[in-house]
């Protein structure tokens, strides 16, 4: 029986979760060369800026090859609502040099045909490149069982215990990645980030409501711990 188990493991996250969000369906977002850029606009800024950013980027830009050959500031001034937009727009230029350089032009299609060890090698030597934004790519739009582990699924699989208290952000994905099945890695990817934003929030991970709650290790302790910190400083503020 499900509930006598321990634990939750990575199936039972799939089951139970995918039982109550529903099926997760992969559809293409971006091409690759287009996601590369929008997955640097998205360093540091909400969804909406990071959209904000590309649409505007892709709006002054007749495409990519146009922005790999502007100078830096016109980028800059495309991208200016997303933040960070002089860091953000050398990087969009640099990469899509090296990528232009590399591959002759920006059809980045090939790496589904690479091995997923060596696609994520071929993208993580790019500038500024790490393994989630090497997952995104791979995942998102070339269909690839790469995970993305971002803040939410961090946070999340860390409570639930599947990754260890002191695994990095980047060693988690090759961590989670081989705990589900394939064809199961871009579902497991959705329901956690869902489950992050909705019931195991950062802040305030509502545990009562939590249909994990039965095998997570850290049920009611967030909060608990949260409540202990507020009361020893509300000590330390009454002397
Ligand atoms: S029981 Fe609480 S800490 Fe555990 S996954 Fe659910 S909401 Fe998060």
């Amino acid at each position: 029986m499900r509930h006598s188990k321990k634990t939750v493991s990575a199936a039972d996250v799939m089951t139970t979760l995918g039982a109550d969000y529903g099926p997760a369906e992969w559809q293409p977002r971006y091409d690759p060369a287009e996601e590369l850029v929008y997955t640097i606009l998205s360093q540091h800024t909400s969804d909406i800026n990071s959209e904000r950013a590309f649409l505007s980027l892709m709006r002054a830009f007749e495409g990519l090859d146009a922005i790999a050959d502007a100078p830096a500031e016109a980028i800059e001034d495309a991208i200016k609502s997303g933040g960070l937009a002089k860091q953000k727009s050398a990087r969009i230029k640099r990469v899509l040099e090296i990528v232009r350089e590399q591959v002759g032009s920006f059809d980045l299609s090939f790496l589904a045909e690479m091995p997923m060890r060596e696609a994520k090698a071929w993208l993580k030597a790019l500038p500024g490149v790490g393994p989630k934004t090497a997952a995104i790519i791979l995942c998102f739009s070339l269909g690839m069982p790469a995970m993305p582990v971002d803040t939410h699924i961090y946070r999340v699989s860390k409570r639930l215990g599947l990754i260890g208290p002191k695994v990095s952000a980047d060693a988690a994905h090759d961590i989670l990645e081989p705990m589900v099945a394939p064809e199961d890695v871009f579902a497991f990817h959705v329901y956690l980030i869902r489950h992050g934003r909705q019931v195991c929030k950062a802040q305030r991970p509502r545990c009562q409501e939590c249909i994990l709650a039965w095998g997570c290790p850290s049920n009611g302790k967030t909060s608990a711990k949260r409540a202990a910190s507020k009361r020893a400083a509300n000590r330390v503020d009454s002397r």
